[in-house]
Formats: C-alpha cells, sequence, structure tokens
C-alpha cells in the first residue's frame, strides 16, 4: 500500500486533502516559539497544553517506530448561517471529534489489515502539534489568525492524523505565507493576535469556550467602546469587544481573503442544526438542564456546560441594554 492508495481511502472517507510527512522530531524553532508562547503564559488557563512536551516533540514517542504521519482536513463549512447570536461555525453540527476520528479509524484499519503496520488515530486528543504537520505534509500553511489555511480553500477545516509505522513517500512542505495581509489583526474583538501568534487571555473563542467563572475586567460590556478609546486612557487596558459571541468567535476566518470562495461540506454530520440557530438569549437563559442536554447531544458545544452558557448569554444581555441605553 502506497501514499497514493492511502490519500484515495482518505477522500472516500470525506478528507478534502491529506498529506505525508516522515515522523521526524519537530524543528527546534518551532518548539522554542512554543516554549516562549507558554512561559508568556498566553495559553491562559489551559495547563494541559504545558504537558507531554517530549511527546508533542518526537511523534516516536506517541507510536514506537513511527515513520510517517499521515495529515487530513476535512470541511465543516455549510455557508454562514442566520442566528440572533454568533456561534463558532465549526460547532454547529456534529462534534468533529467523533466524525473526524471514526473516519480516519475505519483507514487505519484498512492499513494495519493490508500492510500489518501499526496506526495511532489523532483528532486533538494526543499531545502533537496538529498545524504544524499539516504544514510538513503540504496540506496548507498557518495564517496569522493562527488558522491552518488550506491554499484556493481556507480556513474551516478539522485537522486530524494517522501516525503509522509504514514509511510513506513524503509530500513537500507547504511554503507560502500570508504575505503583506493583516486583516485578522486589525479586526480581532480582543486584540489577542499579532505577529508573535495568539494570546489566549485576549480571544473570545477562549474566553467564551475555556475560561470558567467571570470574565476578566478587560471584557466590555460596552459595545460603543473602541480598543482606540481604551488605549488614550492608560490605566486601563484595551478593552474585549464582546459583541453577541455566545459560542467561539469566527470574526479572523470571516476576514481572511482565503476563505471568500470556501467550498461548502458534503459531510452531513455537520450540517448546522436549526435547533441551536433559532436559541436567543432568552432561550439560553430559561433553559434547563434536560433542554441543554437535547439541543447539544452529541455537539462540541456540551464542553462549555449549561452554566456558561447562561453566563455568555448574560454578557450579551448588558452588551444589549448598553447599546439601547
Ligand atoms: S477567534 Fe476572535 S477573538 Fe480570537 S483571535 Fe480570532 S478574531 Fe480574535
Ligand atoms: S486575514 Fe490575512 S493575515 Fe490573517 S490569516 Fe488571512 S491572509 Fe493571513
Amino acid at each position: 500500500m502506497d501514499a497514493a492508495e492511502i490519500k484515495q481511502l482518505l477522500k472516500a472517507a470525506g478528507a478534502f486533502k491529506s498529506g505525508i510527512a516522515p515522523a521526524e522530531e519537530v524543528d527546534a524553532d518551532r518548539m522554542a516559539d512554543y516554549d516562549r508562547w507558554l512561559s508568556e503564559g498566553r495559553h491562559a488557563s489551559m495547563s494541559y497544553l504545558e504537558k507531554y512536551n517530549d511527546i508533542r516533540r518526537n511523534p516516536a514517542l506517541l507510536l514506537p517506530g513511527a515513520k510517517s504521519v499521515i495529515s487530513s482536513v476535512f470541511n465543516y463549512w455549510w455557508g454562514r448561517s442566520d442566528s440572533p447570536l454568533k456561534w463558532a461555525s465549526y460547532a454547529l453540527g456534529d462534534d468533529y471529534h467523533d466524525v473526524v476520528r471514526s473516519r480516519l479509524q475505519s483507514v487505519a484499519d484498512t492499513i494495519v489489515r493490508e500492510t500489518g503496520a501499526e496506526c495511532r488515530v489523532c483528532v486533538d486528543t494526543a499531545p502533537i502539534s496538529e498545524r504544524y504537520w499539516a504544514v510538513r505534509s503540504g496540506v496548507g500553511f498557518i495564517g496569522l489568525n493562527r488558522q491552518l489555511i488550506v491554499p484556493g480553500a481556507g480556513t474551516h477545516f478539522f485537522l486530524g492524523e494517522i501516525v503509522t509505522t509504514l514509511p510513506l513517500t513524503p509530500d513537500s512542505p507547504e511554503t507560502r505565507t500570508c504575505g503583506e495581509c493583516r486583516r485578522c489583526l486589525t479586526s480581532c474583538p480582543g486584540g489577542a493576535l499579532s505577529d508573535t501568534g495568539l494570546d489566549a487571555n485576549r480571544c473570545l473563542s477562549y474566553l467564551t469556550i475555556e475560561h470558567r467563572g467571570d470574565f476578566p475586567a478587560t471584557v466590555s460590556s460596552n459595545p460603543a467602546m473602541s480598543d482606540r478609546q481604551a488605549d488614550n486612557d492608560q490605566s486601563l487596558s484595551p478593552a474585549i469587544r464582546f459583541g453577541r459571541h455566545i459560542y467561539g468567535c469566527d470574526v479572523c476566518q470571516d476576514v481572511c481573503p482565503h476563505n471568500r470562495f470556501a467550498p461548502i461540506s458534503e459531510i452531513e454530520e455537520f450540517r448546522p442544526r436549526p435547533a441551536i440557530l433559532q436559541l436567543d438569549t432568552e432561550a439560553i437563559l430559561s433553559m434547563k438542564q434536560e433542554d441543554f442536554s437535547t439541543i447539544f447531544r452529541r455537539s462540541a458545544i456540551k464542553r462549555t456546560k449549561l452554566a456558561g452558557l447562561q453566563r455568555n448569554a448574560i454578557k450579551i444581555k448588558a452588551n444589549d441594554k448598553n447599546t439601547h441605553n
């Protein structure tokens, strides 16, 4: 079984694009950047990102004898959805961890059966640098918005890998960059993006999903308050404009020119659910746990729990009130 046959299997399993990299140690520069990012605390409270750095550095520690990393992307984009609230578009269908894992596992099982090689499937479940391997295997490049950009197709993709002991002919790494474009940096409502990466402490995706408890004081309830106004008052950190973000934030993808011609997904499980799109703040604030469990069954949104979703709805309501005062 060669690289072309495996890519054909992945395509049949729904992958939009796949590539192969040798399972060597991660570049020292890349790991130094990662270590610096951690030491600056820009991962906020996501302490799990500090663990298993040895495995992150070396895929052979994940699977002894690993020879190849097969990287694949799966399209979740069903077009822009109408909703009174802003939801991360990736989260509107079924949880990708389950969908992508089962599709990659079926391909891995075929590889094992036909070659006798060992395989390990990773879908955001193992300490490996998924975007790094997607670049190394020629699938795309990492934009200033920290998303993987698949040239000609954009950023609306889930990533998954098969690490295998099967030696395969590698693809050339992707070397394109963002060039002069800086739209995501200037449009980010949290001012979370810079040339040196993301500051999760200021990212609405982190704040609305991963962050527990009250929001930091930098999260503005006043939609009229701009970063510029806050900048002029040295006693304030620039405000994070919360807007109507109930779960996640897509601004740095919405403004990216690579998404202008984003293809529509063919993966039915990722189709946005009408039951989620129709929710407004009142519906969320009056939601009972039983309803939450039903509406978000098999959904990644479960991650924020009902309490987290209601905390976000309260913030949006405060914004609405300030807008109308
Ligand atoms: S997800 Fe939103 S807040 Fe986070 S970096 Fe992108 S634009 Fe900024
Ligand atoms: S918006 Fe521009 S700078 Fe940001 S990721 Fe897209 S191409 Fe790169």
